[in-house]
């Protein structure tokens, strides 16, 4: 039974929902402080979506299997996408703060506002609660499991924060070696910007000093199908005269598939991820027999 929230410490929620959080499935959870996204823009900050933010609990997990990664079928991985459990867990988390502790909790929705921005960036809190960093190829890592889903949620409950990390999970030291011998990394190299790619960037002493991400030809290799695809395939249906060409494409692998992945994952769903299968971070965890 929990004892009431005004008579525990902060300390003591936090250990509690950390708990919560790993019995739930969280491979990795952190707080982050409400008031450290001064970075973000305006609008988009835990304040702009729950006044009297204090902070926001972020719970990591629900990555690929590590068969998933083996699979060499690349529509495998573009139609498995698990990202919706670490949601739920996330509302789970929400629920236990309003019910156990008495303050306000509010997911972050895992869509997006205006404009594409997300309403409070999950990626941005999840480096602040210190699960990970910002890798050269976008994605935050974490140091243990490598690549992995996130879900934050912004409370008026005020906890200790953990803060970003010290020391970067990217590069990897591997990441680091290749770079100083061929001038490129293992992400880099499997989709350069200069060579109708997405990623590309400067590595010195061992640092990210630079990256450079073209976010729309991205778009239309990792969201292929789910939402984008939808309006795609509904736009090319009714411009469509043709009458058996319209119900081919109504019919076509590529429309049944975007509407699979829309119901499968009801907010977002990525189909490349090539950039993230070649990371060497956590990678004997995804060496089994
Ligand atoms: S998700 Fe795919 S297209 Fe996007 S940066 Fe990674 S490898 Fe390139
Ligand atoms: S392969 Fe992974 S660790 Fe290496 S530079 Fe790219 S994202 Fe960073």
């Amino acid at each position: 039974m929990t004892a009431p929230a005004e008579r525990m410490s902060a300390d003591n929620i936090k250990g509690e929902l950390l708990a919560f959080a790993a019995k739930g499935g969280a491979l990795v959870a952190g707080v982050a402080d409400a008031n450290a996204f001064g970075a973000a823009p305006e609008g988009h900050r835990p304040g702009d979506l729950l006044p009297g933010a204090k902070s926001v609990f972020v719970v990591g997990g629900a990555q690929p299997r590590a068969a998933d990664w083996k699979s060499p079928h690349a529509s495998f991985m573009e139609t498995s996408s698990t990202s919706d459990r670490i949601n739920a867990l996330g509302l789970r988390v929400a629920n236990q703060i309003e019910r156990n502790y008495g303050y306000y909790a509010l997911m972050v929705p895992a869509g997006v506002d205006r404009g594409r921005q997300p309403f409070v960036s999950v990626a941005f809190a999840a480096e602040l609660a210190g699960c990970g960093s910002k890798s050269i190829a976008g994605p935050v890592l974490n140091r243990d499991h490598g690549f992995m889903y996130y879900s934050a949620l912004i409370t008026t409950l005020p906890l200790p924060a953990d803060g970003p990390l010290e020391d970067p999970v990217c590069p990897a030291p591997a990441c680091v070696d290749m770079w100083d011998e061929h001038g490129t990394t293992p992400c880099l190299a499997t989709c350069p910007i200069d060579e109708g790619g997405c990623l590309g960037g400067c590595i010195k002493d061992g640092r990210i000093t630079e990256t450079r991400y073209d976010r729309a030809r991205c778009t239309t290799r990792a969201q292929t199908y789910w939402a984008p695809g939808f309006q795609q395939a509904l736009q090319a249906t009714l411009e469509e005269k043709d009458d058996a060409k319209r119900r081919m494409i109504i019919n076509s692998s590529g429309f049944t598939r975007t509407l699979w992945s829309m119901t499968y994952s009801n907010v977002s769903q990525g189909q490349c991820f090539e950039c993230m299968r070649v990371c060497p971070v956590a990678r004997p965890k995804h060496d089994l027999r």
